[in-house]
């Protein structure tokens, strides 16, 4: 039996590298004819990426990494300005580095070389697939919907020309199945300062790879999968939900896990609401305040991950709060004592596969989202940054999928949610006959059934795994045939 290589190039960043391993690990699982190389670049301000990469290296022997050197990253400022732009071009500035490294490490190897796999802000990566002659494909680590959205930018921008704006009204993008309004996109559609024409780029880079790759099951996202069959469009396979369900990737603090787990333990079956908001969310003093106020009125049991703001303007990771009594409403931790945990980084999936939980709210990361379906969690939706305005506005409009406690919020924005919205949503979201609810247990069937032998997922893994093995034969990669 043949085998042959890929290279995966993930964008820095725990997140990326962990799905971009969940995808490594899930093909290596399905075909062992492959091996698998992942190019790791370094975090553009944070220390080197190593000891991530260990944690997740130790839990899979079977993928190659290779450190790739530093490089300089674009100015600060840039950041500011438009997060997209500072990491596509922080990206870009490794370009040689993969080329140098794939040369020197992988193509003198034995395998041939079957394509690189790169993440949605490597697609500079896919010039380097060309100059290679070898193929390439794009890793969405988020869904169907929004990657149809980053695909149709392009389109729209050659009719129009211009970013998108607050005054707008709602728009036809054809991956969602409700016109959007501009309070539900990303912050970068409506921004002027190169993010909006960066994302349009990207878009149009991503036609010219050989195959789109995404975490997410047609059954859950069926408009938008079928949005996808038009001219220009590389094929699409959908392979989630591939979802780290050890948590081996997620949760470092045993001794904080274990009280958690503890406590949840104690509680009743689908009476706790639990809220977390992601890698980057956090919250100020005010905003904690009128949380807290909200989920006691609500009346219900919670266990809430409170992270602080990182005092960087938002360059480093929030943090866990040490002087809670200060900064929450006087009295609270008292009164809620034995019906409320409060914790720090939570070991979120095994928090939602516990019988106590009874809903979640979230920052709708697409992860998050994925890992509660599967757990049959319902949402409230609070979306912070990147693309969860509009995972929001899919989940709650387009799939009725989730409870709204607010689409449009973007952090940083300054606007309060006030506690008794909050408590609105949350006593909704715990409803216990509710037609969301019932919505979500049968979705968590179908998202398990997706990817066992039968199911849409594994299907179309299969087809994934076949076109790769037939590119390898391009006669340009005559030296590096199948
Ligand atoms: N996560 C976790 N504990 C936390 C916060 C996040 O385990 O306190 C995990 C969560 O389970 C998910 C990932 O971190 O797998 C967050 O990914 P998502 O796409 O939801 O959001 P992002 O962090 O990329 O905004």
């Amino acid at each position: 039996m043949k085998r042959a290589e890929l290279v995966f190039i993930p964008t820095p960043g725990m997140g990326h590298l962990a799905s971009t391993l969940a995808f490594a690990k899930h093909l290596l699982d399905r075909d062992d004819r492959f091996s698998i190389t992942v190019l790791v670049m370094n975090p553009a301000f944070a220390p080197t990426n190593h000891s991530i990469v260990q944690l997740i290296a130790a839990s899979d022997t079977r993928v190659r990494f290779i450190h790739l050197p530093q490089v300089d990253p674009p100015p600060k400022e840039l950041f500011f300005r438009s997060v997209e732009k500072f990491i596509t071009e922080y990206v870009e500035n490794y370009k040689s580095h993969v080329k140098e490294a794939i040369i020197n490490h992988v193509l003198s190897a034995s395998l041939p070389l079957a394509g690189l796999v790169v993440d949605l802000f490597c697609s500079s990566m896919i010039n380097v697939a060309h100059e290679l002659g070898v193929p390439s494909y794009v890793f969405f680590t988020t869904n169907a919907a929004f990657s149809g959205f980053m695909l149709y930018l392009p389109t729209r921008h050659d009719q129009v020309g211009i970013e998108f704006r607050e005054t707008d009204p709602e728009s036809v993008i054809p991956s969602y199945v409700n016109p959007v309004p501009p309070g539900a996109l990303s912050s970068f559609a409506l921004n002027k300062e190169g993010g909006y024409i960066c994302n349009v780029n990207l878009g149009r880079k991503y036609k010219e790879a050989d195959g789109i790759i995404i975490n997410t099951f047609s059954e859950l996202e069926s408009h938008a999968v079928s949005s996808f069959f038009n001219d220009g469009i590389p094929p699409v396979y959908t392979v989630g939900p591939m979802i780290d369900l050890k948590g081996k990737t997620s949760s470092e603090d045993n001794q904080a896990k274990h009280e958690i787990m503890k406590w949840l333990d104690d509680q009743p079956p689908s009476s706790v609401v639990f809220l977390c908001f992601g890698s980057r969310g956090s919250f100020g003093e005010p905003q904690l305040k009128e949380t807290a106020l909200g989920l006691e009125r609500s009346g219900h049991r919670f266990l809430w991950s409170v992270r602080l703001p990182s005092r960087d303007d938002g360059l480093a990771k929030p943090t866990d709060a040490e002087n809670l009594e200060e900064i929450l409403p006087p009295g609270f931790l008292e009164r809620t004592r034995g019906i409320g945990m409060i914790c720090g980084w939570a070991p979120q999936v095994e928090v939602l596969a516990h019988k106590a939980i009874g809903g979640f709210v979230s920052h709708c990361g697409w992860n998050s989202i994925l890992e509660s379906l599967w757990h049959g969690v319902p949402i409230a939706t609070w979306p912070l940054y990147a693309e969860q305005q509009t995972n929001a506005f899919q989940m709650v409009r387009d799939l009725g999928l989730a409870v709204e406690l607010k689409i449009n919020y973007r952090l940083g924005s300054g606007v309060l949610v006030m506690a008794e919205e909050i408590e609105n949503a949350v006593k909704c979201l715990m409803e216990a006959d509710s037609e969301v609810r019932k919505r979500v247990k049968e979705m968590s069937i179908k998202s398990r059934q997706a990817v066992i032998e039968g199911g849409s997922s594994y299907a179309s893994l299969g087809r994934l795994i076949e076109a790769i093995i037939a590119n390898v034969t391009v006669p340009a990669r005559k030296s590096n045939m199948w």
